[in-house]
């Protein structure tokens, strides 16, 4: 009898089982499951299960029914043996272990260079791609996707590793390439709910290599570092670990040259009751980064610069407000966070205090001085400290991307690997999910126009009638997001212009103007849904305004670029001298010479797209099993959702609505011949195949016969299978 798989409204959360029809009546089925006992369900609920045969594949597209339940099964199965990695189709699927698994190492790398291993792997998948770097002279990407906490980053070292290992390992270049991990993911990575060591920026590093394919030099770019977690914390999660290291490791002198405490005093860092993290020795890190800096050539100079702005940072943090009787009257507390900060930065303590509490205005000739309310105080102050940390940021990737420098070696040989956040939903969903979800949408539209050709370029080379499949298009969204001037990015951008826009206004512009667009939703108040290809997300504009014009006072540029700090004034070089000196009111509408965040992001995904444009690409899904961060635990629901976002389900739809299941016609007959009623008497495999089909009256529709393989619609081997089954 065939197997089959129950969904049931009985069982929780509409799971899977696996079972067997014993007997039907009607709408009704009575089905026994593995453990004995027997139910009733709707056959409307039924699925067809695999053949055992098919049991844990390794390629989801070779399961001859391609249903969800029977992909979250396979994958569940070769889960619970430790075999994370997966294929769906061209898609490697990543599962995370959680654990260590010991598939890693010199000894593997090895195995699968000289493939004395094939099972799916990042390495085989690196190991391709260097391959064809290196035989057809053609850029390669890999590009890694997944939500927070399933293991891209960890994906992308154990890719970065794989090539350096070719290069004969840990020594010189690619030593200098894997040490920027450490650095990065100091200054870029925090704690969070959701990951111990979660990256808060999206990165791709593109790796060169030489004539004789070792690598020889590489280039970083980032994008979109989340700012705001340097002044504001969730509760239980941390700012970058780069402060905690610095508050626990530095040397005694050190701390009495930065005069720096312990971690704990920092309101930046204390606010969220979330010091340290279970198993990471933050003194140790310290350590650990130093010999990074240097293995990257930042000399000790410029080392102590940067703990010195750290440093400055958390002093700020602590500076303090005195509110006056008159509620618009405020004054800074004269204190050790002042003078500290002030003394770090090189600038004196009058005039860090005079920039955090009042605001010149220019009134034909003259300079009219207001005072600043509390609020806008603690903005200004906020804001300062994140401009020197994102500043602080991109100059400290340009002095590793400095001694990458593949400079005068440059030899059009590279990977670039991406590691970038996945597609976002949340209860509540703001500027950073709309951004990064815009993101995703430029990457999956990559990667449909990829999988399209790769699709008709198989069919096409074994002589198959390539009939079109219908592939998704989300050309419609990308609009909404893109369009001038009537596009999300645009109307956000015109908004911020006005300095009386509020979040409110902003949804009803959007509302105005996009309803034709059939992606877009008006939502009630704040709110607005956008159709992305993983689903409906709803935004609530509250904050987008703020978040997008990302304002620094004037006055604040001024003192930054009058401070001893060298690296503070160098800072304010790229700002250009009108928005110096630019009259906008405080912290209110964009400023007219500045880009706002959201088309800045733009104008990086563009250049991000085009420099992928020339690759040929390999992705990688990474899967995150369970939301505890622990190994073993497999909930369906979470995966099924993940499958979804990534777009493996995709994939896994346009290969049922073609010929999924491809055996060569050698495979078929040594498998099918002992079927044929009638021996067959010729020996051509080809022959044999279509003589098993037609004995079997498989519809002609249901497969086609290729030069070297069969190519089957879904189900087709389980009927096969079964008729072998009987025999
Ligand atoms: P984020 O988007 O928050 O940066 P991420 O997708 O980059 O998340 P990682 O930081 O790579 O996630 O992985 C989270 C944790 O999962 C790691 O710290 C590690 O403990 C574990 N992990 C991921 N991949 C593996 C692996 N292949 N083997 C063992 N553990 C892993
Ligand atoms: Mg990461």
């Amino acid at each position: 009898m065939i197997m089959f798989l129950i969904s049931s409204k009985r069982q929780p959360r509409g799971k899977w089982g696996l079972g067997r029809i014993q007997s039907t009546s009607g709408e009704q089925a009575s089905v026994s499951l593995s453990n004995g006992n027997v139910m009733n369900v709707a056959r409307t609920e039924l699925l067809p299960a695999n053949p055992d045969i098919l049991e844990g594949v390794d390629d989801l597209i070779q399961l001859s029914y391609l249903n969800e339940p029977s992909v979250l099964h396979n994958l569940q199965f070769r889960y619970s043996q430790d075999l994370i990695y997966s294929k769906a189709g061209p898609i490697l699927i990543a599962l995370n272990p959680f654990k260590d698994v010991e598939i890693y190492g010199n000894e593997y790398v090895s195995a699968y260079r000289k493939k004395s291993l094939d099972s799916p792997h990042v390495y085989a998948m690196v190991d391709a791609a260097y391959n064809e770097m290196i035989g057809e002279e053609v850029n390669q990407s890999i590009i890694i996707s997944g939500e927070s906490g399933s293991g891209k980053t960890e994906t992308a070292k154990i890719a970065m590793q794989y090539l350096a290992a070719l290069g004969g390992g840990s020594c010189g270049i690619e030593n200098e390439v894997l040490q920027t991990n450490v650095v990065l993911e100091a200054f870029g990575n925090a704690k969070t709910s959701r990951n111990d060591n979660s990256s808060r920026f999206g990165k791709l590093i593109e790796i060169h290599f030489s004539a004789t394919g070792k690598m020889c030099g590489a280039k970083i770019q980032t994008f979109l570092l989340e700012k705001s977690r340097v002044v504001q914390l969730a509760d239980g999660e941390r700012s970058y670990h780069v402060f905690y290291q610095l508050c626990a490791g530095s040397s005694p002198d050190l701390k009495e040259r930065l005069n720096l405490r312990a971690a704990s005093e920092y309101k930046y860092l204390n606010q969220s009751n979330c010091m340290t993290i279970d198993g990471v020795d933050d003194a140790k890190k310290f350590h650990k980064l130093k010999k990074a800096l240097d293995v990257v050539q930042m000399c000790i100079e410029d080392q102590e610069w940067v703990f010195k702005l750290l440093t400055a940072i958390l002093w700020l943090g602590n500076i303090s407000f005195l509110e006056n009787d008159n509620e618009n009257h405020i004054e800074v507390v004269n204190d050790e966070a002042v003078t500290s900060a002030a003394l770090l930065m090189g600038c004196s303590s009058q005039e860090l205090m005079t920039v955090l509490s009042t605001h010149k205005i220019q009134a034909g000739k003259d300079t009219i001085t207001k005072t600043l309310t509390l609020r806008q105080a603690i903005d200004a102050r906020d804001a300062l400290a994140k401009f020197i940390y994102a500043n602080l940021f991109d100059w400290l990737l340009e002095q590793v991307n400095k001694s990458l420098e593949v400079g005068k070696r440059r030899t059009g040989r590279s990977i670039s690997i991406l590691d970038i956040y996945g597609f976002e939903s949340f209860q509540k969903n703001s500027f950073e999910q709309f951004c990064i979800n815009y993101a995703n949408e430029r990457l999956q539209q990559h990667f449909n126009r990829h999988l399209f050709k790769l699709e008709q370029q198989d069919y096409e080379i074994d002589g198959v009638d390539w009939t079109k499949v219908d592939f998704e298009d989300n050309q419609e969204c990308l609009d909404l997001y893109e369009k001038k001037p009537l596009g999300l990015l645009s109307l956000l951008d015109e908004e911020s212009n006005f300095p009386r826009a509020t979040d409110l206004t902003l949804a009803n512009k959007l509302r105005q103007h996009l309803q034709s667009n059939s992606c877009f939703k008006g939502e009630w108040g704040r709110g607005f849904s956008v159709s992305h290809y993983a689903g409906e997300v709803m935004y609530d504009t509250n904050g987008f305004l703020e978040k997008n014009r990302d304002p620094m006072p004037s006055d604040s540029i001024q003192l930054l670029s009058s401070c001893s700090c060298e690296l503070l004034r160098s800072f304010t070089k790229t700002l250009n001298q009108s928005q110096k000196q630019s009259n906008s009111p405080h912290l209110g509408a964009l400023d007219s010479q500045k880009q706002s965040v959201g088309t800045k992001f733009k104008g990086q995904l563009f250049k991000l797209m085009n420099q992928l444009e020339s690759t040929t690409p390999h992705f990688i899904r990474c899967i995150k099993p369970n939301a505890k961060q622990l190994p073993g635990i497999y909930d369906e629901e979470l995966v099924l959702q993940q499958l979804k976002c990534c777009g493996v389900l995709e994939v896994v739809r346009i290969s049922r609505a073609g010929y999924p299941t491809r055996m060569t016609h050698q495979e078929f007959a040594r498998r099918y011949e002992f079927l044929l009623y009638e021996a067959n008497t010729s020996q051509d495999p080809l022959s044999v195949s279509v003589a098993v089909l037609q004995q079997f009256n498989i519809p002609p529709e249901m497969y086609q016969v290729g030069f070297t393989k069969l190519y089957l619609r879904t189900g087709q081997v389980g009927a096969l299978e079964d008729k072998r089954k009987q025999v």
